[in-house]
């Protein structure tokens, strides 16, 4: 019998998880998994109650995984507060909480990876390095490991979908993905766990992300052409009050690679305030032309 954190039943091995899994599934449940990094707020809590209205037994699992990191990241800052997560997830109708411990996920020795592909160059790949394959190696891994029927995940971080996709697809791991829409503040923020590192002077100018994209998206799907479009939602991005902007781009909303006519595209930006890097992105109809904007730096 799985140990409880309050009222939710927690694992902490891999043989552990995969008993409940194999129980439920001789049950002739189908189970879905919500992998997240826990500090878990109204989105991920979201992506719990799509796997509930997917499956009959839902596990959440909770890693921060240091190798999705880079070395100057915020790693050790990352906020952690188990209890409460369980506590939510518990609220959720979560069935079980599967939090493995460091030496659990990489025992000595660990030195395979999961590497990313093409998918993981542009956008995030370019200022992140290393990150896309720190989360392939440890989604496959989790993936593996619960045995799960079905998987989902946030467009919040849409890069990462689509190489989990991706991945999934290409080592035929036998999982469905769901892809759910972001979950936003009232003002349009994306929520994340890294919101709370936000001042109050800085959470007040976040919004305007999100805002910035919905207008390049409109602007872009009303014929301005794509690079125009890009190049005003980095100076738009900027006069907001971002401290830096790493990229503001518009791309094929499935192979991340530059727009061609006629295909679905996605606007995304990646722009940091004093010591928070914020990600966002909007879905961008077909258009009859599209670009790319790269921005380093103020505008
Ligand atoms: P994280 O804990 O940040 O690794 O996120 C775990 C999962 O929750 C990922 O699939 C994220 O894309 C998803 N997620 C995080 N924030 C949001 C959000 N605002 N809306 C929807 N999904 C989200």
């Amino acid at each position: 019998m799985p140990l409880k954190i309050g009222t939710l039943a927690v694992v902490r091995k891999v043989d552990e998880l995969r008993r409940v899994v194999a129980q439920w599934h001789r049950a002739g449940d189908v189970v879905a998994l919500v992998p997240t990094m826990g500090a878990l707020h109204r989105g991920h809590l979201t992506l719990v109650g799509e796997a509930r209205a997917l499956a009959d037994r839902v596990i959440a699992s909770i890693f921060v995984n240091p190798t999705q990191f880079g070395p100057n990241e915020d790693f050790n800052r990352y906020p952690r507060d188990e209890a409460a997560d369980a506590a939510k997830l518990a609220e959720a109708h979560c069935d079980l909480l599967y939090a493995p411990d460091l030496a659990e996920m990489y025992p000595a020795g660990f030195a395979a990876t999961v590497s990313a592909g093409p998918l993981a160059e542009p956008l995030c790949g370019r200022f992140r390095p290393g990150h896309f394959a720190g989360v392939a190696t440890v989604v496959t891994k989790l993936l593996l490991q619960a045995c799960a029927d079905l998987a989902c995940f946030g467009e919040k971080d849409y890069q990462q979908l689509q190489i989990i996709r991706r991945v999934v697809r290409d080592l035929d791991i036998p999982v469905r993905t769901e892809g759910v829409p972001t979950v936003r503040e009232e003002d349009g923020l994306a929520l994340s766990s890294r919101n709370a590192y936000l001042s109050p002077e800085e959470r007040r100018i976040a919004p305007a992300l999100h805002r910035v994209l919905a207008e390049v998206a409109v602007r872009a799907s009303a014929g301005t052409p794509g690079d125009e479009a890009a190049s005003w939602g980095a100076a738009a991005v900027n006069a907001a009050g971002f401290t830096k902007l790493d990229y503001l781009e518009i791309r094929d909303a499935e192979s991340l690679a530059p727009l061609a006519a006629g295909r679905p595209g996605r606007v995304f930006a990646a722009a940091w305030l004093g010591k928070t890097r914020l990600i966002d992105n909007e879905p961008l109809p077909p258009i009859p032309g599209a670009g790319t904007v790269e921005a380093g730096g103020k505008a």
